[in-house]
C-alpha cells in the first residue's frame, strides 16, 4: 500500500471525511468508523508508515508525539479519571487491518485484562 492509495494517508489530506478531534502538524486524530467503546479515536501520524515495526531511531520520536495528543484528548473527552486503553497493533495476526501507523484510544466503559 503505497500513500496515494492509503486510506489513512487520504483522510489526512482531507480527500476522505472524518470526524476529526486533534490536529497538528505532525498528527490527525479522528473517530472509529466501527467504535469499540464509547470513546474510540484513531491518531495518526501524517506521514506514511505501515506499522510500528517499521519505527527506527530516526522516527520513534513519533510513538511519543502520538501518546501525547491521546493523552491531551482523554483529559479532553472526560475519560482520563475513569481509565483508557492505547492499543498499538502490529500485524494481521494481532488484529492490524489498516497498514498506517495508528493508535487507538479507548475509553469511557470497562476493559477486561489480559486482552483476549
Ligand atoms: P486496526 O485493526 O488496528 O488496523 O484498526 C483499524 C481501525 O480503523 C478499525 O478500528 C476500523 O474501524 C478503523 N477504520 C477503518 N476505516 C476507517 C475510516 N474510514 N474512518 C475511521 N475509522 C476507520
Ligand atoms: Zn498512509
Amino acid at each position: 500500500m503505497n500513500k496515494n492509495d492509503c486510506i489513512f494517508c487520504r483522510i489526512a489530506r482531507k480527500e476522505i471525511p472524518a470526524k476529526i478531534v486533534f490536529e497538528d502538524d505532525k498528527i490527525l486524530a479522528f473517530e472509529d468508523i466501527k467504535p469499540q467503546a464509547p470513546e474510540h479515536i484513531l491518531l495518526v501520524p501524517k506521514y506514511h508508515i505501515e506499522k510500528i515495526s517499521d519505527l527506527t531511531e530516526s522516527n520513534i520520536h513519533m510513538i511519543g508525539d502520538l501518546v501525547l495528543a491521546a493523552n491531551k484528548i482523554a483529559r479532553d473527552r472526560g475519560v482520563e479519571d475513569s481509565g483508557y486503553r492505547i492499543v498499538l497493533n502490529c500485524n494481521k495476526g494481532a488484529g492490524q487491518e489498516v497498514f498506517h501507523l495508528h493508535l487507538h484510544l479507548l475509553g469511557g466503559r470497562k476493559f477486561s485484562w489480559p486482552p483476549g
